[in-house]
């Protein structure tokens, strides 16, 4: 006999939530042999001395239950970097917490700091994470968007008016991402200073999403916003290693920010995973110390592979802006005859053997960036230039139609 909990299957708040667009369009790639330019997941693996030292750290036990706070060296070694690149003075004792990726540290952070019925906004696109753990929370959500810029750039630019609408008394949390998935968007000083008045105004917390801090091109600069005055006592920072290092099946992330939200954080923490990647927090440890040669490299990389992904789609006949950071590139088929980024994107595995995720996964229905980007399709360039130059080949049979 079924009861209702059978047939409801999942607590009213997360019912809204199917499988996430990143797995049904892994598995459609998978289903029809498309080249699969989805999901960010990079194809090739990270430096060679981080493999190792894992490998070692498991070869040498370092197999069981890590600290809660985490491993006193990747502890030592996050603050180190946040000094090292951004200025930021951390206690690594108390101002630094691992987590299971970045995932789990900014879903822990809204858990820990948003009561029910409290305003989280929200930069919309939106990374899918965050909508579920805010319904978690039973928070809201109050979404003010990334526009494509008025000046044609394609750049999509923080929408200054719906930022201030958005917040109110309820206001609790803002949740950033900066560089920003899935529009590429680098958010400039000038933005991120709009943001903090107002969460200085509202007496709001800022958790930061900065998993691609160190994935942006030349011309962007990421800025932490941590580092605007006044901020640092405010702001909760998130990162982890899976983009920085290539690793991200590794989930090894982290928290930092003032120890009594770090503390909060970690209260929620560790009753969600207690703990997780012993062997690898030591090698994201080493990692993190690499020289400036691996960081830069990384960025160039990546940026020349932007560049071949984009003259390919702009080859086939999308526009495209240039993004500033990221994985990802975001096109619009409309120059090709379409109109609705989700339709085209069950359809590319048929047309051209190609996967891309629609943009209008990212947001939310009737919400401030749904109209502007309902045609728009995120495509990520962190694979092997074979990949890219298959993908790119294959997206000119658009133009054949
Ligand atoms: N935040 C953003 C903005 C992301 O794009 C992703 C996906 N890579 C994550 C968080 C997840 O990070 P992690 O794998 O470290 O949980
Ligand atoms: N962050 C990755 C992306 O945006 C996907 C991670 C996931 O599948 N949840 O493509």
């Amino acid at each position: 006999m079924s009861t209702s909990l059978d047939r409801a299957g999942v607590v009213r708040r997360m019912r809204r939530f199917g499988p996430t667009i990143f797995a049904e369009m892994s598995a459609l790639a998978l289903r029809t042999g498309a080249v699969n330019l989805g999901q960010g997941f990079p194809d090739t693996d990270g430096p060679a001395s981080l493999l190792a030292d894992a490998a070692a750290a498991i070869g040498a036990g370092r197999n069981q239950y890590p600290p809660g706070q985490g491993e006193p060296e990747l502890l030592r070694a996050v603050a180190e970097h946040q000094h090292r690149f951004h200025g930021l003075a951390l206690d690594p004792a108390t101002q630094v917490l691992v987590t299971a990726g970045a995932t789990e540290g900014v879903a822990a952070a809204v858990l820990a700091l948003a009561e029910p019925g409290d305003e989280v906004v929200v930069l919309e696109p939106t990374y899918d994470s965050y909508a579920a753990v805010i319904a978690l929370a039973g928070a809201v959500q109050r979404p003010v968007a990334l526009l494509p810029a008025a000046d044609g750039s394609g750049r999509f630019a923080l929408d200054r008016e719906g930022l201030s609408a958005a917040f109110s008394p309820r206001t609790r949390l803002v949740l950033l991402n900066t560089p920003h998935n899935p529009t590429g968007t680098v958010l400039t000083r000038a933005e991120l200073a709009a943001v903090a008045e107002l969460a200085v105004e509202h007496d709001a917390l800022v958790v930061t999403d900065e998993v691609y801090e160190h994935l942006v091109f030349a011309g962007a600069h990421h800025v932490p916003i941590a580092t605007l005055p006044g901020m640092a006592g405010r702001t909760l920072a998130v990162s982890s290693a899976g983009k920085t290092f290539s690793v991200t099946g590794w989930k090894v992330g982290w928290v930092t920010g003032p120890a009594h939200l770090v503390a909060a954080v970690r209260t929620v923490k560790q009753f969600l995973t207690y703990v997780n990647a012993a062997p690898f927090q030591p090698a994201v440890a080493h990692a993190l110390a690499l020289g400036d040669d691996f960081y830069r490299d990384l960025a160039d990389d990546l940026q020349r592979r932007r560049d071949l992904l984009r003259e390919g789609l702009l080859a086939a006949g999308f526009t495209a802006g240039v993004p500033e950071g990221t994985y990802f590139v975001v096109a619009d088929p409309r120059p090709l005859g379409f109109e609705d980024g989700t339709a085209f994107c069950r359809a590319l595995p048929e047309l051209a053997g190609v996967v891309g995720v629609p943009v209008a996964a990212f947001c939310s229905e009737g919400g401030p960036a749904a109209a502007a980007t309902r045609p728009l399709v995120r495509f990520t360039f962190c694979k092997s230039d074979a990949v890219l130059h298959e993908a790119c080949a294959r997206l000119q049979a658009l133009r054949r139609r």
